[in-house]
């Protein structure tokens, strides 16, 4: 009998299950979209519930469209949206509040608090490899202690727990107040400004500094071992749990990069670069992140250098959403493909401030370059182009950082469907670009950690030989143009600045 591994994918905008079999190839998929909150300007949250209730739903419905039953499954892993930041109640098993997304900017002022404690926006670069910014988990459990009424107390008495979202579902999902595990993966850890980068374990001097007792944060495990088995009520009853990754890691992971020097791109809601770097923690002069890329079981600490761009994909959204200039995201393409170019647009998407290479909470957006000359198609090649602008630049970050420029990059993620950013992706790079066979390779990734615990693959060699190419599109541009094109994205990014009081 032929066995398979699930992978559940709890993404920012959806939750996908998927089944994948021993050559690493999707057999069935289910994802369900869920609501997003924005309560004011900056703000951006996500229910709990919902997200757990689709995880459930996903998990039924894969398995249906496999025609498979739970015994099919040799092992169950997740992956998640990083950051994301949920605070519950551990006898309830209810939120004491929404969700707070890794794009909600309403820290901003702790932000600026904790830096003035001292050491300013590096004051954990240090312990953490990241920089003080909205970005991360830590300062929004403060924020929710701070203004959730009840909050402090309860969580002082011991009767709150912290996650990431891959801890709350793993949480529900091992029994949830009936004894459910409360576990984190060291690279969902390494997202929160609490975790040192060296031992992964939580600095207790970081939580202290943001009010946030050690008896809310989940133990720290690695992202590949058998946690414990899923609870015996629903999808995949009893099955063990046995793999875990923030999304981005488990790309990079699914993508086979598993040698120092090897790199990916995900071009999903956001855009994030991650290279290997080994067993040595690079840290960035250059506004990267430095992060866990994976640990697994009792290896050695594999880690990452990382450029994150909060909007990419997202701006593609926007364009639907708020402006209904185009009825689906795929159809930006076809109003790109009406005109030869951008009519000299450049749209700077700092919807969340600008993350890497940047990190300036005080940038908003800007379209710049317009006259009466411009149209619909001008403006979506713009949009495409911010993703492709913004990726060379943090990919310039990390050539200067590693001092080995990037030879090719290997690409993932909704957007890499459209051909016309993938083009203009490796014009302006300068280097080819190439697509895998399977393009979901951040559920991949995490099946491969969980079935590697449970023997399934037997080493990662066997995630190397299930690697293979689907496209790969060569720089056609002449460099006295690519140079042109990104001195005038450049410009365009410092009229974002200083727009926030
Ligand atoms: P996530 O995992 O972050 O939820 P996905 O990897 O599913 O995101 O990618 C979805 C994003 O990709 C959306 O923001 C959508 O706007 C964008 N997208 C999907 N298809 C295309 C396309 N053909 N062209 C441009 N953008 C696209």
């Amino acid at each position: 009998m032929p066995q398979y591994v699930a992978a559940i994918d709890q993404g920012t905008t959806s939750t996908r299950c998927m089944i994948f079999d021993h050559s690493g190839n999707v057999v069935a998929a289910d994802q369900r979209e869920h609501q997003q909150i924005f309560p004011r300007a900056g703000w951006v949250e996500h229910d709990p519930e919902e997200i757990w209730r689709n995880t459930r739903e996903v998990c039924a419905g894969a398995l249906a469209k496999a025609d498979l039953v739970d015994q099919d499954i040799v092992a169950v892993g997740i992956t998640n949206q990083r950051e994301t930041t949920v605070v519950w109640d551990r006898t309830t098993g209810k939120p004491v509040y929404n969700a707070i997304v890794w794009q909600d900017t309403r820290t901003d002022r702790i932000i600026e608090e904790l830096g003035n404690l001292g050491g300013g926006q590096n004051r954990y670069h240090a312990s953490t490899g990241l920089p003080l910014a909205t970005y991360f988990a830590g300062p929004k459990v403060k924020w929710i202690l701070d203004n959730v009424d009840g909050a402090r107390a309860k969580a002082d008495a011991g009767d709150l727990l912290f996650g990431t979202i891959d801890s709350w579902l793993l949480w529900n999902a091992t029994g949830g107040p009936d004894g459910g595990l409360h576990i984190t993966d060291a690279t969902n850890a390494s997202r929160t400004l609490l975790m040192d980068l060296d031992t992964l374990t939580w600095n207790e001097q970081n939580a202290a500094d943001m009010g946030i007792p050690m008896s809310m944060l989940p133990e720290i495990r690695s992202c590949s071992e058998v946690y414990g088995n899923i609870r015996q009520r629903g999808a995949f009853a009893g099955l063990p749990l046995a793999g875990s990754l923030g999304d981005q890691q488990a790309a990079t992971f699914g993508q086979a990069c598993l040698s120092v020097g090897e790199a990916k791109n995900t071009y999903g809601t956001g855009n994030f670069v991650l290279l290997n770097t080994g067993n040595e923690k690079v840290m960035s002069e250059n506004g990267l992140l430095t992060t866990v890329c994976y640990k697994i079981g009792e290896n050695q600490t594999v880690y990452a250098l990382e450029g994150s761009i909060a909007v990419t994909g997202s701006l593609v959204q926007w364009l639907r959403d708020n402006l209904g200039m185009i009825g689906s995201a795929p159809e930006i393409e076809q109003l790109a493909a009406s005109v030869d170019d951008n009519g000299g647009v450049y749209f700077v998407p700092a919807f969340s401030g600008l993350f890497a290479p940047y990190w300036r909470s005080d940038a908003r957006g800007a379209i710049v370059g317009l006259t009466r000359y411009v149209t619909k198609g001008h403006l979506a090649h713009a949009v495409l182009q911010a993703t492709a602008f913004q990726s060379k630049e943090v990919i310039d970050a990390m050539n200067a950082d590693s001092g080995v420029p990037l030879k090719s990059l290997k690409v993932d993620g909704g957007m890499v469907g459209n051909e016309l950013l993938m083009q203009f992706q490796a014009d302006i790079l300068g280097v080819p670009v190439i697509r895998p066979v399977v393009a979901e390779t951040t559920a991949l990734g995490a099946a491969y950690a969980a079935g590697l615990a449970v023997g399934f693959w037997q080493s990662e060699d066997d995630i190397r030989t299930n690697w293979a190419q689907d496209k790969q599109w060569d720089p056609q541009m002449d460099e006295a143009e690519r140079e042109k094109q990104y001195r005038k994205w450049k410009k365009a990014v410092t009229k974002t600045f200083d727009w926030v009081d």
